[in-house]
């Protein structure tokens, strides 16, 4: 393979000290096509040395107040917004997003999990109820279960990752994080930080490595109690089964096939921009993503040609160029797989209206062995056509005609999965109903990803179990008790 003349070399981070790895592997610039960085090839080893740093620290971390811990936080959250130039160019190269989309959503939002979680922890109250009849009163306590195991995918790196170290840490927990081996490289950033927030030695520990090696060691580690984990369906089931003997705590956020329901009265002008961006935003690599469109009959070919005409303004190309909507998506593997979805599609008699491969001549020299593809809209697919069914994750939606309330829902609830959908409508009444009726963990009426991170986020059926967000996250990092007293 192309190696680019100086590599980047990450480390582990164990114990407060960044520690070489016996063996390594090669990380790719999804952009270029070139190996920049190597990546520590850890395995079951150096999961042992950071279970015992993350169990040394946690007596002395689990026991500060949530104060205390709080403003650690904040500082950490003050260091990467500082940095966050560096950080969101290092997350562009690594993972082949946009510049603009890293400037604007992953690192801001790794800053805000910061100081979301930071705040949040001074908030929470415990149950109390009382007996009278008895002379008994009741009241719970929480206390952070230990070292958790904390594995986050390739998509929003930095994003996720602190999505999930924040809550562990501010809850007094310590951590032992597994980032994508394909994106690495902001996690080990972050590491960098740490002392200067005042984070002790050992309370976050990050393995880099592959899911079957690294993942599956932290997985099965019989001091690693609880295991919040976000990737795909197939990963989630592997985990629930090689930690079942060990009866671990589990937090699943996994794959979605999400659909907008447009009825004829919605809004076209807001829908059709904001359903570009929900089908194609991060190159269509957010769990999150539209890619099953239904359509009411009446406004099917008048919103299928505006938004044709809307997706084809999403410029493809060099993710550095801040004029750029699309970059690349994240492996050759992974392009591969999107664009045979698409050629599957055609086989079963689909319409492709735009979209699919660039032209490399017409990306700059250094991007034409990158891994790009153009939003690519499919018509006429059947419910029953794998397009339909499974997680593309890519830039790839599909759009289908229906027509009444009733048909809409059965056919939006017909894929195994339920993590999110959109409904568009300027009929109240039949937004509520019809988000209600939608096996879906989140539903969103004329908008798209507009998120409180108090409320729970997460998905039904195959897209997880459990769910995260203020309250969600501190019961999942916490053990509660209840305790009675007789007085
Ligand atoms: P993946 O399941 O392949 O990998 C996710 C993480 O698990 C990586 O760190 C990987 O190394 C690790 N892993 C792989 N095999 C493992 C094993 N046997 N044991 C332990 N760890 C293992 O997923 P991905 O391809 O990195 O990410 C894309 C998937 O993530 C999509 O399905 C997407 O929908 C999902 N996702 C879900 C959410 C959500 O919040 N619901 C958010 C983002 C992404």
């Amino acid at each position: 393979m192309a190696h680019s003349k100086a590599l980047l070399v990450l480390e582990n981070f164990i114990g407060g000290t960044f520690v070489p790895c016996s063996s390594y592997i090669d990380s790719y610039n999804p952009s270029t096509g070139d190996v920049y960085c190597r990546v520590p090839d850890s395995g079951k080893g150096e999961v042992e040395a950071a279970v015992k740093a993350a169990k040394d620290a946690f007596p002395i971390w689990s026991s500060k107040s949530p104060l205390e811990r709080s403003q650690i936080l904040n500082k950490l959250a003050d260091l990467i917004e500082h940095d966050l130039e560096a950080f969101a160019q290092a997350e562009s190269k690594d993972q082949g997003k946009t510049i603009t989309f890293a400037r604007t959503v992953d690192i801001p939002r790794a800053v805000y999990n910061f100081r979301f979680f930071a705040s949040s922890i001074l908030h929470h109250v415990t149950e109390c109820t009382e007996m009278p009849a008895m002379g008994c009163v009741h009241y719970t306590s929480r206390a952070p279960v230990g070292v958790a195991g904390l594995i986050s995918p390739w998509n929003l790196p930095l994003y996720l990752l602190t999505w999930k170290i924040a809550p562990a840490i501010a809850c007094g927990n310590t951590v032992v994080a597994k980032p994508s081996e394909m994106t690495s490289v902001t996690a080990w950033m972050m590491c960098k930080l740490l002392e200067k927030a005042g984070v002790p030695a050992g309370v976050v520990n990050i393995v880099f490595g592959t899911g079957p090696k690294a993942g599956e060691a932290l997985v099965c580690h019989p001091d690693v109690p609880l295991i919040s984990f976000t990737g795909s369906t197939l990963t989630a089931q592997r985990i629930a089964e090689k930690s079942a003997p060990h009866c671990k705590r589990l937090s699943l956020e996994l794959g979605g096939k999400n659909p907008a329901i447009i009825f004829s009265d919605a809004d076209l002008s807001q829908c059709i921009p904001t359903t570009v961006r929900s089908s194609f935003a991060n190159q269509g690599e957010i769990c999150l993503c539209t890619s099953r469109i239904f359509v009411q009959r009446e406004i099917y070919s008048e919103f299928l040609k505006r938004f044709v005409a809307e997706a084809k303004k999403w410029k493809t190309g060099n993710p550095s160029d801040p004029t750029i909507d699309v970059g690349a998506l994240i492996s050759k593997e992974h392009l591969q797989k999107v664009r045979n979805y698409v050629k599957k599609a055609q086989a079963e008699g689909a319409r492709v209206l735009c979209g699919e491969g660039v032209d490399p001549l017409a990306l700059p020299p250094g991007n034409q062995k990158g891994y790009f593809m153009l939003p690519t809209v499919i018509a006429e697919v059947k419910d029953e056509s794998c397009c339909m069914q499974e997680e593309i994750f890519g830039p790839v939606t599909c759009v289908v005609a229906f027509d009444t309330e009733e048909e809409v829902i059965r056919r939006a609830n017909g894929v195994k999965y339920g993590l999110a959908a959109t409904v568009w409508s300027s009929d109240v009444g039949r937004v509520h109903r019809v988000a209600h009726r939608l096996q879906s963990g989140l539903v969103w009426t004329n908008c798209w990803l507009v998120r409180d991170l108090n409320l729970p986020f997460g998905g039904m059926k195959a897209s997880g179990i459990g769910r995260e967000g203020a309250k969600d996250s501190y019961e999942f990092f916490t053990e509660v008790k209840t305790i009675t007293i007789k007085h």
